[in-house]
């Protein structure tokens, strides 16, 4: 089995997140070549076949020549799988490569099984499992839904070129704008998740993160529902955060959430439920009712 990785490069960088591609070849069992317009003082450490396009001339986001670069290897390598992040790149480029090459394409894979892939479906609640047909399959992979794998060693590089004028002018990044909060730089962060229960709740939680010197953060539901701004979101649409200390307060550890918040250095949950998915990443799982443990702490910490 085949899988065409293809990578992702910004401002100049091999993104990390890519190591997340060979994470899914390795558990499919496959073999893999991958794809990178990118830099060649920055390639990733992989001892197999890596075609490179130059970001100084096909822009390090292009649509249109990028899908052209894609095609080009597709016929060389006939790939089983071509494989994209869950992000901005591979939401926009995926669905381009599968319409030119008339193949299916699933999006936000969180796991393999069963000979097929699975995906997420009621808000995350449940997962599916989808057996596509024919190949080659476009997937993309949702953010920190399959490990990092750093393969070693060093790429056999293969210069990728395509001609034609490009659709678009990529202009560059523009970081969002931070409100008031600037969690990427906390130490400490206690977020509200839906188990809170109602808006009102916030403040309690908000108190006990200012007891602690720390920030303020919240699951999307939170977010979604208005409770808390967007600022404070964490996880795959909102911050990816590494604090020292990570207290998830009636949050129950979707992929999307944990992929913002996994790599904190001490991680405490608290929840009802004594088995919710949080509780596997957790340091400390604190089987409780997050509305009485947590105004609880605040005062303790307060004496
Ligand atoms: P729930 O999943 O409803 O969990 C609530 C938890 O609280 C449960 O575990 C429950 O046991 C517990 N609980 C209930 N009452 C109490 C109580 N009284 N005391 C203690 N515990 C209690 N989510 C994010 O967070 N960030 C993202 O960036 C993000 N991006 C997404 C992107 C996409 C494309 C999609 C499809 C989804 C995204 N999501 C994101 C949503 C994600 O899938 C989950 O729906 C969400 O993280 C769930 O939030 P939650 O844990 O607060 O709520």
């Amino acid at each position: 089995m085949k899988t065409l990785l293809i990578a992702e490069c910004r401002e100049g960088k091999f993104l990390d997140t890519n190591y997340e591609l060979f994470g899914f070849a390795d558990k499919l069992g496959a073999t893999s070549a991958m794809v990178l317009v990118g830099r060649q003082d920055d390639l990733p450490a992989f001892a197999g076949k890596l075609y490179l396009a130059d970001a100084a001339k096909f822009g390090e986001y292009n649509p249109d020549l990028h899908k052209k670069l894609i095609l080009a290897t597709v016929d060389q390598e006939k790939p089983d799988y071509i494989v994209f992040g869950h992000t901005s790149y591979g939401w926009d480029l995926a669905p381009r490569v599968a319409a030119a090459l008339k193949a299916p394409q699933l999006s936000e894979v969180v796991g393999v099984a069963d000979g097929g892939f699975e995906l997420p479906s009621c808000n995350m609640k449940m997962r599916r499992t989808v057996k596509p047909q024919g190949t080659p399959v476009l997937l993309t992979l949702q953010g920190g839904a399959f490990p990092v794998l750093k393969p070693g060693g060093t790429p056999q590089v293969v210069p990728l070129e395509t001609a034609g004028e490009p659709g678009v002018n990529f202009l560059g990044y523009e970081p969002a704008v931070a409100k008031d909060v600037n969690l990427s730089k906390a130490e400490i962060i206690v977020s509200a998740g839906r188990g809170i229960g109602k808006p009102e709740n916030v403040p309690a939680i908000a108190a006990l993160a200012k007891a602690l010197g720390g920030e303020l953060g919240a699951s999307r539901p939170v977010v979604d529902g208005g409770w808390v701004d967007h600022a404070h979101q964490v996880g795959t649409t909102g911050q990816t955060v590494s604090p020292k200390l990570y207290i998830a307060c009636g949050i129950s550890g979707a992929i999307q959430h944990l992929a913002g918040m996994k790599k904190s250095g001490f991680i405490v949950a608290i929840n009802k439920d004594k088995d919710a998915p949080i509780g596997e990443v957790a340091d400390v799982l604190v089987v409780a009712d997050v509305m009485q443990f947590v105004p609880a702490l605040t005062a303790k910490l307060g004496k």
